[in-house]
């Protein structure tokens, strides 16, 4: 059965044990790698898997020496566990529309000819597969013929491309031709500078490229971090953080408060961004057709996923007012992600009040006693 009708479309890969080196998140040498199903922790934990990431988010440690972002030592096991749950985010398969390799000399397609020919090899994303497509050339070629050699042109043929990537940066949604050094540096570090144009690159998701594969933690950081206020600034308008505690209680209606329209529509724009990869398609589970929405990185099915929560009825993306985590919740009001965090406001709110001015209006004294934090 071709691959590619399984339901690989709900997968995403992990490997069972990940480490940090150089400021590069990458598999442990021999970790085994395995496959699981991001929607399936979102129905079996009630909790969006995506609000882990941004709950990772929150709680790193770093610093910046105003060139890269640095993961602090006591926050790098917190990322390598969530790694270990999740995987990597998938920013290469996110960000790359397609590639083209160098040529090199490979047999011709057909079983019973052994002639080598130049043959480029090019592979485009599509929603449920990086499809492959190979141009051969059949001029004149000098130079010795070795199998799986890179080709060395003058000119490049015409039937032939630039080798290098199509590429679309996330944030601002440019896409531009880069060449292999500037585009895959970052993921496959550990090739030389001479190796980085010519590789014979694996492709994703083969077992091959993810034993490969790594992610730079300042960019696994500086995506999350995007990701996290796309969440936050959809989910919930803007809303009252900068009023102090005692006008929270005296309850600011939340439906008046102020959108950032600039914010709004740039949260917009890169939740857009990810879900343009993915579209409907369908595979054999268990026997069985099922619809799916395959996704090419972690990162657009968590995309998904929010958006799925966005737009359910009874179901908000809300900011913790005690400690600015974001939740979910089925109540409009919801302010707070747990109860110790309500108690924690109240506690501070008594304490606030005793150090404020007393209130003279009887209504409202009335007013604060019905808008009290209990609500959730
Ligand atoms: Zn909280």
């Amino acid at each position: 059965m071709p691959e590619t009708i399984e339901l690989l479309a709900r997968k995403w890969w992990r490997f069972k044990s990940y480490e940090l080196v150089d400021g590069f998140i990458r598999p442990r040498e021999g970790a085994k790698l395995e496959t699981f199903d991001p929607w399936q922790e979102m129905s079996d934990n009630g909790k969006p898997p995506y609000l882990t990431l941004t709950r990772l988010v929150e709680s790193l440690s770093i610093s910046s020496d105003g060139t890269e972002i640095k993961i602090a030592k006591s926050s790098e096991k917190e990322l390598l566990d969530w790694c270990c749950r999740f995987g990597l985010l998938g920013l290469l398969p996110q960000q790359v529309l397609m590639f083209v390799l160098a040529p090199r000399w490979e047999l011709v397609n057909n079983p019973f000819d052994m002639t080598l020919v130049p043959t480029q090899r090019c592979y485009l994303r599509t929603s449920m597969e990086w499809a492959g497509s190979r141009a051969v050339y059949e001029g004149k070629t000098a130079g010795r013929r070795r199998a799986d050699q890179v080709v060395f042109f003058e000119k490049l043929p015409d039937r032939f491309q630039q080798p290098g990537v199509l590429f679309q940066d996330l944030s601002t949604g440019e896409i531009k031709q880069k060449s292999f050094t500037e585009a895959w540096r970052t993921f496959f570090p550990y090739l030389t500078a001479q190796e980085r144009e010519a590789f014979r690159y694996p492709v994703p998701p083969s077992e091959a490229f993810w034993r490969m594969y790594a992610e730079p933690f300042s960019s696994f950081w500086k995506v999350a971090t995007l990701f996290r206020e796309t969440v936050e600034v959809l989910g919930y308008p803007k809303d009252n953080r900068t009023k102090s505690v005692v006008e929270l209680d005296e309850g600011v209606e939340l439906d008046k408060a102020k959108v950032d329209p600039l914010e709004l529509m740039q949260g917009h724009r890169i939740l857009c961004r990810l879900l343009e990869s993915i579209s409907p398609g369908f595979g054999l589970e268990n026997d069985r057709w099922q619809q799916v929405w395959p996704c090419n990185s972690l990162l657009a099915a968590f995309a998904l996923m929010y958006v799925h929560d966005l737009t359910s009825q009874n179901k908000y993306i809300r900011s913790c007012k005690m400690c600015s985590h974001l939740f979910t919740t089925s109540a409009w009001r919801g302010r707070f992600c747990t109860d110790a965090c309500r108690w924690k406001m109240q506690k501070k709110i008594q304490r606030a009040r005793a150090n404020a001015p007393k209130v003279t209006s009887g209504r409202k004294k009335h007013m604060s006693s019905r808008r009290n934090l209990s609500r959730q």
